[in-house]
């Protein structure tokens, strides 16, 4: 089976494990017992690990508060802006294309009395930042736009979106998970507030993350999980060493390879693979006119019926149809709906995501496992 759902989760990477290893059976103490020495070592490694992650994204140590993942970072964010800044105002805005950890948040806020705005984007899943500055109103406490469509790619004007709330003093969330370790990213010389991401994206362990919250900051943010006052009391819990040893060394290999632009191998790779299925007729590519990640291809299949496709390439190729975070069931992807795509197109879509251990025999032989597929679910097409 070649591995083509890096949006999913990524491998952990060989050195990250063998750093996380000592602090399960030998350096096991707690962070917070910091009077003998075995709570002091792992004190010291969680630490380092959050001068790693903050070194990614240039961000000071102090600003990066461990979480559990993506998800609770979002929860953090969302529903902490919302607790702590209830009296500034009640209105939220956010995009139809975000992840569902930010959507199903808004969502509960606005049953509990938020006005939320989920604003619209175009075929190629971009927000309009007029209509965006149009929404803003005296209300608004936070804009919540994340920086690349973990299905699609498609990067959000990160920047201009950051003036925007500037200008007009709104707090700006941006959920950063798919972005991280794969495009530079400098919340120093950006106007993002608040910055959340994953170590399981980036070839680190699952069931760790991060938030930046911007210095200064702390207190437009209420605590979603209190008790011990860990993480400055932002977030309580005893901490998950060994996880956040390992997201430290991901995050390091990480800044490497983005210095070393590595990534940009992933280009001729994916555009191999693109330019192949394009090549084919009858497909579409989402999202495929604007600024994307150089490791993701949207497709969508016509005139093909998508469940058997899914099937037939899953015996070969770990690949997803719509977001693999949501797609136990073959639920139309909200994303794709959002962009326009019909719930039959949605269902004969397939989102490949490489990354640094694709190679270029895996996109050969992916290829080669297309074809025949395709050749054989569409009888009639002399194409393939
Ligand atoms: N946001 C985005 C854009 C994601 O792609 C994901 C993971 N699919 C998440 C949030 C949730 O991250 P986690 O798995 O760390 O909770």
């Amino acid at each position: 089976l070649v591995y083509m759902d890096y949006n999913a989760t990524t491998p952990c990477d060989r050195d990250v494990v063998n750093e996380m290893l000592p602090y399960f059976t030998q350096m096991y103490g707690n962070a917070a017992s910091i009077h003998y020495d075995l709570g002091w070592y792992s004190k010291t490694a969680v630490d380092n690990a959050r001068k790693q992650v903050a070194n990614l994204i240039n961000a000071d140590q102090l600003e990066i508060i461990f979480t559990s993942g993506a998800t609770e970072g979002n929860n953090l964010a969302i529903r902490g802006v919302y607790e702590a800044c209830k009296s500034k105002g009640n209105h939220l805005i956010t995009c139809k294309t975000e992840h569902k950890a930010t959507l199903d948040t808004l969502e509960h806020l606005q049953r509990i009395g938020a006005n939320v705005t989920f604003l619209d984007v175009d075929d190629r899943g971009m927000i309009n930042l007029d209509e965006l500055g149009k929404t803003i109103n005296k209300e608004t406490i936070l804009v919540c736009l994340m920086y690349a469509n973990n299905e699609t790619g498609v990067i959000h004007p990160f920047a201009e979106i950051g003036e925007l709330c500037k200008k007009n003093k709104i707090m700006f969330m941006c959920d950063a998970t798919q972005a991280v370790g794969k495009v530079p990213i400098d919340v120093k010389n950006s106007l993002v507030d608040i910055l959340t991401f994953s170590a399981h994206k980036m070839y680190g362990p699952k069931g760790v993350g991060a938030v930046f919250i911007k210095d200064g900051h702390k207190t437009d943010i209420m605590p979603q999980i209190t008790g011990g006052g860990h993480e400055n009391g932002m977030r309580s819990g005893t901490l998950n060493v060994p996880a956040i040893v390992g997201f430290g060394k991901a995050a390091e290999n990480a800044m490497k390879e983005l210095e070393s632009n590595a990534n940009s191998k992933l280009v001729p790779l994916r555009n191999q693979l693109e330019d192949f299925l394009i090549g084919l007729g009858e497909v579409k590519l989402n999202g495929g006119n604007v600024k994307r990640l150089p490791h993701v291809t949207n497709i969508s299949f016509f005139n093909i019926d998508g469940k058997r496709l899914l099937k037939s390439l899953n015996k070969f190729l770990a690949v997803s149809s719509g977001s693999a975070c949501s797609s136990a069931s073959l639920d139309t992807s909200h994303v794709l709906k959002a962009m326009g795509i019909s719930s039959e197109t949605a269902q004969s879509t397939i989102r490949f995501s490489i990354g640094k251990y694709t190679t270029e025999d895996d996109i050969d032989f992916a290829i080669n496992k297309i074809k025949g597929i395709l050749a054989s679910l569409r009888p009639m097409n002399t194409k393939t």
